[in-house]
């Protein structure tokens, strides 16, 4: 028998990695491995030989599971990541001479690196300035009516994200209003869903409600964050907008060949409802981080808690010493100290974080800043 090259992987073992590294960290959501939903339909979907490119049972499956849970006959696409979701789905609803208007901490403005414009050949941002994250529907107002004439992008869609960058979540009141506006001014209103879920467990409205039924066009629903390894589903409550979308999406190369992998772990989640227990449980971490820190002196909230983000204002010394203690936290957004929860957050972890953080601001109490 031939002995198998000396460069050939061998059995399963692999180089481990050092358990500090793998320790549960609170930085983004996207930390966090894949949920026990996901990975069981991922194996289940690893048997036999099906159809490429999306034209698999899998696929029909989720694409299925999307419709029942929003209770309407929508189109249903799925591509890799957020920001192809988004861009595609702008894409979708403009010509090149038109605006999209947003908020300035969106997504869309500030982590995609131009690709709305690049995919949509040139669409512009029109970016309104908002201290919550929020879009209202005066700044919409503002945005859509500041130039009627030949030499500016002409406003065609509002993009919203739902639950916001910031951890806040529009009511339901608020998106009614905001598709109102909308519609009063010819615009198409598109969702940036990539904390949807974590939204839903917020509000306990149905997603139905959340959407279609108060005047969304398109969600981008987010699989990552909520417990996924990869994948986000763009919907179209309007299949009209939906024309040609699959061109888009295989010109973009977020066409997958192997389609059901990134359909079945859908069918996981939707079915078995792990979608929205992943999400109320990252909610009900944030609000127990939340309530361990305002016993805190010396830090504090920057606003309340509404979905699976706390902010914390606190002096950069603490914040240094935190690090220095290995704990990953990001400060981008409006110069806070962000901590995102996930499906599988553990309450230990979060209360060896909340330790750390009262010795950290103990050892800087007289400092103010
Ligand atoms: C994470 C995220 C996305 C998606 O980002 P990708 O890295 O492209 O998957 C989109 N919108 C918001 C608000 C996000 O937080």
């Amino acid at each position: 028998m031939e002995s198998a090259p000396s460069n050939h992987l061998k059995g399963t073992s692999m180089t481990p990695i050092h358990p500090d590294e793998l320790l549960q960290q609170f930085a983004s959501d996207n930390y966090a491995g894949v949920c026990p939903e996901a990975a069981a339909a991922m194996e289940a979907a690893n048997h036999g030989h099906v159809s490429s490119y999306g034209d698999d049972p899998w696929t029909a499956k989720a694409a299925d599971a999307f419709r029942k849970l929003f209770e309407t006959d929508c189109e249903v696409f799925f591509v890799f990541n957020g920001t192809a979701a988004n861009s595609l789905a702008l894409a979708s609803l403009c010509q090149s001479y038109h605006g999209v208007i947003c908020c300035d901490s969106s997504h869309v403005e500030t982590d995609e690196c131009g690709a709305p414009e690049f995919f949509s050949n040139g669409s512009k941002l029109l970016v309104s300035q908002a201290t919550d994250g929020k879009l209202s529907p005066q700044a919409i107002r503002e945005l859509a009516t500041k130039r009627q004439d030949i030499h500016y992008p002409k406003p065609r869609v509002v993009t919203i994200t739902q639950s916001t960058e910031t951890g806040s979540v529009y009511t339901l009141a608020e998106l009614g209003a905001i598709a109102e506006t909308c519609k009063s001014h010819g615009l198409c209103l598109h969702m940036d869903g990539a904390r949807f879920a974590n939204a839903c467990a917020a509000l306990q409205f149905s997603p139905a409600e959340m959407t279609w039924k108060s005047g969304v066009d398109v969600l981008c629903f987010g699989g990552t964050k909520n417990g996924m390894a990869v994948g986000e589903a763009v919907l179209f409550f309007d299949r009209k907008l939906a024309s040609d979308f699959d061109y888009r999406c295989k010109q973009a190369g977020q066409l997958a060949s192997k389609m059901r992998f990134l359909a079945a772990p859908w069918v996981g989640m939707l079915e078995s409802g792990a979608w929205l227990r992943n999400a109320a449980h990252a909610n009900r971490c944030a609000q127990y981080f939340a309530t361990r820190v305002s016993t805190i002196t010396g830090i504090r909230l920057a606003g309340p808690i509404e979905a699976n983000a706390a902010f914390l204002i606190a002096p950069e010394r603490v914040l240094t010493a935190l690090r220095e203690r290995g704990w990953k936290f990001y400060t981008f957004i409006g110069g806070a100290a962000r901590f995102m929860f996930s499906w599988d957050s553990q309450f230990d972890r979060i209360d060896a974080l909340c330790l750390d953080l009262q010795e950290c601001a103990g050892m800087y109490s007289d400092a103010q800043s």
